[in-house]
């Protein structure tokens, strides 16, 4: 044995041994990837989701702030959904939700983001977008959808499925955080409601 009988294994037991730890490092490596990939992707439309809005928009805030580029979000909101359901059933609402959310995901560049808000409010962020060109990106995505001639025979604003969508940007003075520039999105989603649906409402200092 002292005589190095075991020195030709040694090497093959080291290698083996060295490949074993590459291997489960890989694999551990692989599965937190994934997990942190199913954390902030929706399991429905698999776009990211809340969770990942929220710290994008955090990401993309500082950069504004850096910048001074403007900073825009569009929140998206499907008409009449429950009468979506309540006519066509849950699964048909289910598979409206994830063409919707496909139609938003190829409507923006790359480095900007769409994302499910929750239920079926959708929003997306764009950087370095002037109001004009968000609201023309919103309206273009109202008009693809609609393209795409989903039947929604009991919604009252259109006869095939639409959005809503309410236009902020950081251009007004009045938005200081990613809280209140959501919050006058919102108010121009609920004016775009008020005024018929189907439409974009961008929003604007009274
Ligand atoms: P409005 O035009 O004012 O937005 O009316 P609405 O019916 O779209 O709004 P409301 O908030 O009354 O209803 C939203 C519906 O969206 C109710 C809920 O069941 C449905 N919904 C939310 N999430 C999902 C989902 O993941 N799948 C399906 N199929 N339906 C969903
Ligand atoms: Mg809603
Ligand atoms: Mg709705």
């Amino acid at each position: 044995f002292l005589n190095g009988f075991w020195l030709p294994v040694i090497t093959s037991l080291f290698s083996i041994l060295v490949s074993g730890i590459i291997i489960s490092w890989y694999y551990k490596t692989n599965r937190e990837e994934q997990q942190m990939k199913l954390a902030f992707t929706d399991g429905l439309t698999e776009i990211p989701n809340r969770r990942y809005f929220d710290e994008f928009m955090t990401k993309q805030w500082q950069k504004y702030e850096q910048k001074q580029q403007n900073l825009a979000i569009i929140l998206c909101d499907v008409d009449f959904f429950k009468k979506y359901n309540d006519t066509y059933g849950h699964q048909a609402g289910d598979l409206c939700l994830q063409q919707v959310a496909k139609v938003l995901a190829e409507s923006v560049r790359d480095s900007d983001l769409a994302a499910r808000y929750g239920g079926e409010e959708f929003v997306t962020v764009l950087a370095n977008t002037s109001p004009d060109a968000a609201m023309a990106i919103a309206q273009r995505i109202c008009d693809r959808l609609k393209s795409l001639k989903i039947p929604h025979a009991s919604s009252e604003a259109s006869e095939y499925v639409s959005i809503s969508c309410g236009i902020a940007s950081t251009s007004v003075s009045l938005v200081h955080s990613p809280k209140e520039l959501v919050e006058c999105a919102d108010q121009a989603l609920y004016q775009a409601k008020e005024q018929g649906r189907d439409r974009a409402v961008l929003w604007a200092e009274k």
